[in-house]
C-alpha cells in the first residue's frame, strides 16, 4: 500500500542545513514530525509549541465512549525523554515572522518551521459545546448522564458517535441533521442507509432540521421551532486553525496551501495534519484529508523535506468511524465515479459495502463492518485494480481476487 514514498538520500546530517526547528502544535501531527526528525537524523535544536497543556494524545477515543477519561490513557506513546525536545505546553504561536515566531511566552527563532496546528470545530451563533480536545470531552462526558435530554446539531462523525455514547448512557438524545440524510461527507447514495441506524439505537434522528442558534439549553431551528435540552453539542465539521497565519506571506485557502512534499510557499516551512490542503498529484486536485491516518503518516514526509531528503505524500485516503454499533470505513476519492457497486446487502450482519469506479477502475470504497474488504480495496485502489464488477459485489469472493 502507498503510504509515503521517503527516498532516503545520502547522510542526512551533511545535507540539511536547519539547526533550529520549531514544531508548532502539540497533536498527533507535531508529536509525529518530533519523531521523524529526531528518526531521519536531525541533530539541532527542537522545539515543539503546544497550546494545550496536554502531552500529545489522540483524539479518535474522545467521541467513542471513553469521553471522561484521563489524558495519560490516550497520552500517545511517544519517548519524549530520548528526543531532546524543548516540549513547551501552553505555548501557542502567534504570528509568524521570517526568523521567528511570537508565542505567548515570548518570541521563538526557527531556521526551519513544521506548522501542525490542526483544526477547530465550526461553531453555531450562540453557544453550546463543541468537541475537539480532552478537556472539551470531560466536561461533555460528565453531562452525559442517565435521563439527560441531549441534542446534537450535526449527523456527520463526531455527531453520530457523541449520540451513540449518549444513547448508551441513557441519555434522551435528539440529533438534528440539516441534510437529507446523515454522513453528509460521503456520496449520496450511502447516508439513508445510515438512518434507521439511529432508530435502532434509541435515538430520534429529524432531517432537514437546520440549527440556526443555540443558547445554552436551547437550539433554535430554521423554521423557527424551539428545543431545549440539558446538553447541546454542536459537531458541524472543523475548519483549519490558520487564522493565526494570516497576514503572514504564507500561502492560504482553507488551509495551509502545501504541495506533494508537503513544502509551504516560504523556504524552510512545511505543514502537516489537519491543517494543511495537500496537492495530489494523484488526484490532480488539492485535498483537506482531516483525519487521523493523514496526521500519522504525513509528517514523515514533511520531516523529510525538511531535511533535504525527496520525499512524496499523496496516499489513497483513509478514514473510520465507529458510530451506532457500526465500524464504517473509508478508502479512496469518489469524485469523477460514474458507478457504484453496492457489495452484500445493507443491514446485513455480514456487513456491506459501497464500491465506486470510474471507468473500469474502482476509486473508492466504503465499507461497514468489513475491515478486511477495506484493507483489501484500499490495496487495489492504490493499484488503480479494474476489479469485475459482478464478482466485487458477491461477499463470497474476497475483495482482492476480485
Ligand atoms: C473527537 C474526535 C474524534 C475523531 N475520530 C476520528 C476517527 O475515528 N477517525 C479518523 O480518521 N479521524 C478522527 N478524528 C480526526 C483526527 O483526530 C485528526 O485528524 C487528528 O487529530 C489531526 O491531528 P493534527 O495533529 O493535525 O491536529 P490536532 O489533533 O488538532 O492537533 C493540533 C494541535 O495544535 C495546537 N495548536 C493550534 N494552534 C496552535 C498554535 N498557534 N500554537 C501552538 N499550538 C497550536 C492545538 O491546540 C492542537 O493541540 C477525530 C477528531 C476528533 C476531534
Amino acid at each position: 500500500m502507498c503510504v509515503a514514498r521517503v527516498q532516503l538520500a545520502p547522510a542526512p546530517s551533511t545535507l540539511h542545513p536547519v539547526r533550529d526547528v520549531v514544531v508548532v502544535g502539540g497533536g498527533l501531527a507535531g508529536a509525529r514530525a518530533v519523531q521523524e526528525l529526531r528518526g531521519q537524523g536531525y541533530d539541532g535544536r527542537l522545539t515543539l509549541l503546544a497550546a494545550e497543556p496536554h502531552l500529545p494524545y489522540d483524539r479518535p477515543p474522545l467521541s467513542k465512549g471513553r469521553l471522561q477519561d484521563d489524558e495519560e490513557k490516550i497520552a500517545l506513546d511517544v519517548p519524549w525523554d530520548d528526543l531532546d525536545v524543548d516540549l513547551r505546553l501552553g505555548c501557542r504561536a502567534t504570528r509568524l515572522r521570517a526568523t521567528r515566531l511570537e508565542t505567548s511566552d515570548g518570541d521563538v527563532p526557527y531556521d526551519g518551521l513544521v506548522l501542525a496546528t490542526g483544526a477547530q470545530p465550526n461553531r453555531l451563533p450562540g453557544s453550546g459545546f463543541t468537541l475537539r480536545g480532552v478537556d472539551d470531552a470531560r466536561e461533555l462526558g460528565h453531562r452525559l448522564v442517565d435521563g439527560a435530554r441531549v441534542v446534537v446539531v450535526g449527523a456527520g462523525w463526531v455527531g453520530a458517535e457523541v449520540a451513540t455514547v449518549a444513547a448508551q448512557a441513557g441519555c434522551d438524545v435528539t440529533v438534528l441533521e440539516a441534510g437529507e440524510a446523515p454522513l453528509a461527507a460521503l456520496p449520496r447514495e450511502v447516508g439513508g442507509y445510515a438512518v434507521p441506524w439511529y432508530a435502532e439505537a434509541g435515538i430520534d434522528l429529524r432531517l432537514r432540521a437546520k440549527a440556526v442558534e443555540v443558547e445554552h439549553d436551547r437550539v433554535r431551528l430554521e423554521d423557527g421551532e424551539t428545543l431545549t435540552a440539558d446538553v447541546v453539542l454542536v459537531a458541524v465539521g472543523a475548519a483549519p486553525d490558520t487564522d493565526w497565519l494570516a497576514g503572514s506571506g504564507i500561502a492560504l485557502d482553507h488551509g495551509v496551501l502545501v504541495d506533494e512534499h508537503l513544502s509551504t510557499d516560504l523556504p524552510g516551512v512545511v505543514a502537516a495534519g489537519d491543517c494543511v490542503a495537500r496537492w495530489s498529484p494523484r488526484y490532480a486536485t488539492r485535498l483537506r484529508v482531516e483525519h487521523w491516518d493523514d496526521a500519522l503518516h504525513g509528517p514523515a514526509v514533511a520531516a523529510a523535506t525538511l531535511l533535504g531528503k525527496e520525499a512524496v505524500y499523496d496516499p489513497v485516503p483513509y478514514f473510520w468511524s465507529d458510530q451506532l454499533g457500526h465500524t464504517l470505513q473509508w478508502a479512496g476519492f469518489a469524485r469523477g465515479a460514474d458507478a457504484v457497486i453496492r457489495r452484500g446487502k445493507p443491514g446485513s450482519p455480514d456487513g456491506w459495502a459501497f464500491c465506486w469506479l470510474a471507468g473500469p477502475r474502482l476509486v473508492a470504497m466504503l465499507t461497514v463492518d468489513r475491515p478486511r474488504d477495506l484493507v483489501q480495496g484500499r490495496r487495489r485502489i492504490d493499484q488503480g485494480a479494474q476489479p469485475d464488477p459482478a464478482r466485487l459485489a458477491d461477499l463470497a469472493v474476497p475483495v482482492k481476487s476480485a
